[in-house]
């Protein structure tokens, strides 16, 4: 007779980080921590800081998706606190943008939150003084795309992730390569100012007609949705192309009947475009497969 002990191939599989994952996700009584107030995320965070803690922190607007749910996960497997902000950010919206419009379903973004294990939500009503007189601003890589299109949206931008920075105090900080321009100019940014923190680049996700995924696509109608599939179809056709992808993808556009080009322009080694399909603005990017 075998002398070995038997073990359930279950109780095997347990280390305690799974186990403290299991718990996280099935204890009823989880309590996720709920911060509106810049004071009381100071606190939580030096508390963390004092004992060494690794933070993650994954900035967000809210009207969580699959996307942003992509960001938590590898937040979770990586640090041993995770923070997930909500803020609609008015000043990095232009006058004529979406801003009042922004969907903010705040409860089901809770509840996606406390299902992924988040240990706090930090979703403060407002970030601004009356007074507010200071802006950060990147004047490189904020040039171009997005931020020809959108005047004032990096400053807006960079301004808000130094608070959020500020305040946390993240180890590790997580943005999707979705908003390729937005890891430019943070990047630049973190470099430039000296900013003690990891920064994690997570790949575009995609719904299975290969529409990257985004807060905005609620908007759209069937009809529009049938273009945004379009438009991500011609991007990936775009990109493996050898010979002028961009002004490839620029001529596809234009002909496409129910979109409107606002720009296409290669930067480094990504094909990066937006569009409008309707009121709703889309942008995307993908790596040029046929450059060195
Ligand atoms: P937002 O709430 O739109 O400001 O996005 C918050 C973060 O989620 C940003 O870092 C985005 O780049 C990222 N994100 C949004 N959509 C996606 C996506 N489809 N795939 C990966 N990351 C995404």
């Amino acid at each position: 007779m075998s002398k070995k002990r038997w073990r359930s191939p279950q109780t095997k599989s347990i280390t305690p980080q799974r186990g403290l994952a299991l718990f996280r996700k099935y204890a009823l009584v989880y309590a996720m921590k709920m911060v509106d107030s810049t004071v009381t995320m100071r606190r939580q965070s030096a508390t963390w800081t004092r004992s060494g803690e690794v933070v993650g922190l994954v900035p967000t607007m809210g009207a969580l998706h699959k996307g942003h749910l992509t960001l938590i996960r590898r937040a979770r497997k990586e640090c041993r606190r995770v923070v997930v902000s909500i803020y609609v950010n008015p000043i990095q919206f232009g006058p004529n943008e979406d801003l009042a419009r922004y969907p903010r379903p705040h409860q089901q973004d809770l509840t996606l939150c406390r299902r992924e294990g988040v240990d706090l939500v930090f979703a403060p009503k407002n970030l601004y003084p009356p007074d507010h007189s200071t802006y950060v601003e990147e004047t490189e890589r904020s040039q171009g795309r997005d931020g020809s299109s959108r005047p004032g949206h990096f400053r807006g931008v960079a301004t808000v992730v130094l608070k959020l920075f500020n305040l946390v105090r993240p180890t590790r900080a997580y943005f999707g390569q979705k908003d390729a321009q937005q890891v430019d100019v943070i990047s630049r940014m973190v470099r430039d100012l000296d900013v003690p923190v990891k920064l994690v680049v997570v790949p575009t996700v995609r719904d299975p007609d290969g529409v990257a995924v985004s807060s905005r696509n609620r908007y759209l109608s069937p009809r529009a949705r049938t273009l945004a599939v379009e438009f991500a179809r011609l991007l990936q056709q775009a990109v493996k192309k050898k010979i002028n992808p961009a002004s490839w993808l620029g001529q596809q556009l234009k002909k496409a009947s129910g979109i409107k080009l606002d720009y296409v322009e290669i930067a480094g080694d990504r094909l990066c475009v937006a569009v409008f399909i309707g009121k709703t603005r889309l942008i995307d990017n993908e790596r040029l497969r046929a450059y060195p």
